[in-house]
């Protein structure tokens, strides 16, 4: 016999975790399905200030403060001429959120999922969604998926909600996705020791480097560690040879505000 709930959602990472704690929350029945293994790696470490309405939803907000950077503003710098402007929070129109955090998603991903469970959601990781047909029998869906052990698991849920991410799960079966010509960019990134940070009130801010031909992130994130990123259009990088990570660090040298900062740095992710 399948497994009956209210609501599948397929995926936890935060949009899945923070749909199913808050329905868990209001009573219903919710299944959350994770492909993975909690704390993994996602890129999308820094955060806006409004996400702490979320967190604050959730009663997760000391938790992310606990685990993130205080990230009051972002500064933009030209790699062309080397000046930079800054842009801080407490200058927004809202006044009730001044400032974000920039954090590991491994722990922010981790915390959100276990949110779900502690609210009442059931949840799977190591759990791969692998078949949903709609309107199978009695009004829900028919749903499968891998468990950790390998075993196919059935569902019969009411309603499935897809937060799969990039892997747009729905919109590839259903063969609806659609990509966007204008916006056709890609990115490198890692993690390094020993890249130059912002001090004084700029402290904690996100750098962003504009290059030639894209830009780059420098997210400062706790224990010394900065996320770099560099986003390029497909010109960016056509003809190029080697592993992203050699690509990453012949476009670090191309690009002197970024390079300074990094003289010393040593990189520390795969
Ligand atoms: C290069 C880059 C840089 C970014 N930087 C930032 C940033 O600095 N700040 C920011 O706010 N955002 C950033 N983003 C965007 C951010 O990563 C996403 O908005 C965010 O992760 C979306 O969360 P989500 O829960 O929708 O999807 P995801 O975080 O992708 O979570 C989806 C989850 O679904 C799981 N899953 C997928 N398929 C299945 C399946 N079939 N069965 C079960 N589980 C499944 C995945 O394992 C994953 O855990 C960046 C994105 C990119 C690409």
């Amino acid at each position: 016999m399948p497994t009956e709930c209210d609501i599948l959602v397929i995926g936890g990472g935060p949009a899945g975790s923070t749909a199913a704690a808050l329905l868990a929350e209001r009573g219903r029945d919710v299944v959350l399905l994770e492909k993975e293994h909690h704390p993994r790696f996602h890129i999308g470490e820094s955060l806006l200030p409004l996400n702490t309405a979320i967190f604050d939803r959730l009663g997760v907000r000391d938790q992310v403060a606990d685990i993130g950077t205080h990230k009051p503003g972002a500064e933009f710098v030209s790699d062309d001429i080397g000046k930079a402007v800054q842009f801080s929070f407490a200058h927004g129109l809202d006044k009730r959120f001044t400032s974000s955090w920039q954090v590991p998603r491994a722990q922010l991903d981790q915390i959100l999922f276990q949110t779900a469970a502690q609210r009442g959601a059931r949840t799977q990781e190591g759990t791969k969604v692998t078949k949903f047909t709609p309107g199978a029998a009695n009004g829900r869906a028919a749903v499968e998926a891998v468990g950790p052990d390998g075993t196919v698991q059935h569902f019969a849920p009411r309603y499935v909600l897809d937060a799969s991410g990039r892997d747009t799960f729905m919109a590839n079966r259903s063969g609806s996705k659609q990509s966007n010509k204008q916006n056709n960019t890609a990115a490198v990134y890692a993690h390094f020791r020993g890249v130059e940070r912002r001090s004084g009130e700029h402290e904690g801010y996100i750098s962003v480097h504009l290059a030639e031909d894209g830009w780059f992130w420098l997210i400062p994130l706790p224990d010394d560690i900065m996320s770099v990123g560099f986003v390029g259009n497909a010109s960016a990088f056509k003809g190029r040879t080697g592993t992203s990570r050699d690509l990453l660090t012949q476009r670090i040298g191309a690009a002197p505000t970024v390079h300074d900062r990094m003289r010393h740095a040593e990189m520390v992710s795969d």
